[in-house]
């Protein structure tokens, strides 16, 4: 592999990482680029992991590119199923083996410019370490072939974490003849994007299709019975029965190899208004970024800095800026779009009815910092975007070397 002068390396290639590629192809022929994954590299949307039963689609029907495609269109060089384990800051250098290879097989891969685009792992329950069964999770397309596997046959599923993707698999799962039940601490579903009038209705909404609620308690643990059901105790005394569980409570982002380079994480990567990290020539996006303290871990925000950062990258030094960016939830029971507010001091105010409802999230300054919307309402969204404050405008003052070295 070549050392010439324009070599960026990207590590990451999900969503972040290939469109990244893409935008520095675009902008410049010449920039030799390098694109690691420890997975299989293949091009599918993440977004269809949560609808594709609703729309039959197979696990390999997903996949709209294979690797060698994207080799070919991107003139890139792609390192599949390998997994970094060191960047060396200093040197500028990662160094990582392919997944099946022995120990004493490290490569060492140069480069000018890196990019972290690891992502975000799920988090993992404590009851996962005791479960008889391991807990599954969908965060990429191998997880989604699993999934499948062990969902057939079965006929009631238990999904824990009532949050933007626990519902979209509720909604998928149910509209396809699956038996569901979700259990989350909060008190409604989309708590942390919505208020409780709305998600209320969401709820309702959902248990008329056939989802069986369990709010305000955890699942304290799981036991196999007869036939292999399992059963849940839950934290209120009460016991449910399933066939197969999915975990979907949240991620985390992927920041170990970021961390021992001597990059500065805080809850995710810290990166300044150009994506770059404190370290020179290391640059980070996706969902394992922080900004501001929050994380992001949704598609838009990771094709605005692929953006930026592709110019920056070949020449151009260009700003991230991010207006407001509503996110539709694929539920089949209600059209609904959310917009949560980066800094939740501030108050909802809600305004129509039934299952049409606007919520407006008003900060301490007065400012629409935040919006849901749920029904016919949902046609609001773009005027919506339009009139909220945006994520970062360029005016942001973002500095990742303020951050402490953890
Ligand atoms: C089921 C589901 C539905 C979703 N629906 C929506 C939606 O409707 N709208 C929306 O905006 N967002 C949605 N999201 C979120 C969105 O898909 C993600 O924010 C986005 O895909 C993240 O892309 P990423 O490239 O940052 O991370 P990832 O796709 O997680 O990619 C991370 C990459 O880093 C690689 N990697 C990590 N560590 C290493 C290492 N040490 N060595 C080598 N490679 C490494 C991985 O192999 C992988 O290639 C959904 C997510 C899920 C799970």
């Amino acid at each position: 592999m070549s050392t010439g002068k324009n070599s960026v390396v990207i590590i990451g290639a999900g969503h972040a990482g290939l469109t990244l590629a893409r935008e520095i192809r675009a902008n410049c022929k010449t920039t030799e680029i390098t694109i690691i994954s420890r997975e299989a590299i293949r091009g599918y949307y993440k977004p269809n992991l949560s609808k594709a039963l609703s729309v039959n689609k197979t696990p390999n029907q997903l996949v709209m590119k294979q690797a060698d495609t994207i080799a070919e269109e991107l003139n890139a060089n792609l390192l599949a199923q390998f997994t970094v384990i060191d960047v060396d800051a200093e040197r500028k250098e990662v160094k990582g083996l392919f997944n099946n290879s022995e120990e004493s097989h490290v490569l060492t891969i140069p480069y000018d410019s890196l990019v972290l685009a690891t992502g975000a792992s799920p988090i993992r329950l404590p009851i996962e370490r005791a479960a008889i069964t391991p807990l599954l999770s969908i965060n990429n397309l191998e997880d989604y072939e699993v999934f499948r596997a062990r969902i057939k046959n079965k006929k009631k599923i238990l999904i824990i974490g009532a949050g933007f993707v626990g519902c979209e698999l509720a909604s998928d799962l149910i509209s396809n003849g699956f038996n569901v039940e979700i259990i989350d601490q909060c008190e409604w579903p989309l708590q942390r994007s919505m208020p409780e009038v709305m998600g209320t209705e969401i709820k309702k909404a959902m248990a008329e299709q056939g989802v069986s609620w369990h709010l305000g308690v955890t699942l304290l643990s799981v036991a196999k019975g007869a036939q292999g059901v399992l059963a849940g105790s839950l934290s209120d005394g009460t016991t449910i029965q399933f066939d197969e569980v999915v975990s979907a409570v949240g991620l985390v982002p992927n920041t170990r190899i970021a961390r021992d380079a001597g990059v500065a994480v805080q809850r995710g990567i810290a990166v300044d208004s150009f994506s770059q990290t404190n370290q020179p020539d290391i640059y980070a996006l996706g969902d394992c970024v922080e900004y501001l303290g929050v994380t992001l871990p949704f598609i838009a925000p990771a094709t605005h800095a692929a953006k930026a950062l592709a110019k920056t990258i070949t020449g151009t030094k260009t700003a991230l800026m991010l207006p407001a960016l509503p996110v539709a939830v694929k539920l089949s029971a209600c059209p609904t779009v959310v917009c949560p507010p980066l800094i939740n001091k501030g108050i909802w105010q809600v305004q129509g009815s039934g299952m049409s409802l606007e919520a407006h999230f008003i900060n301490e300054q007065g400012e629409l910092s935040g919006f849901a919307l749920t029904g016919q309402c949902v046609s609001k969204k773009s005027q919506l975007a339009s009139e909220c404050l945006p994520i970062l405008s360029s005016v942001t003052d973002l500095h990742a070397e303020r951050y402490e070295v953890a």
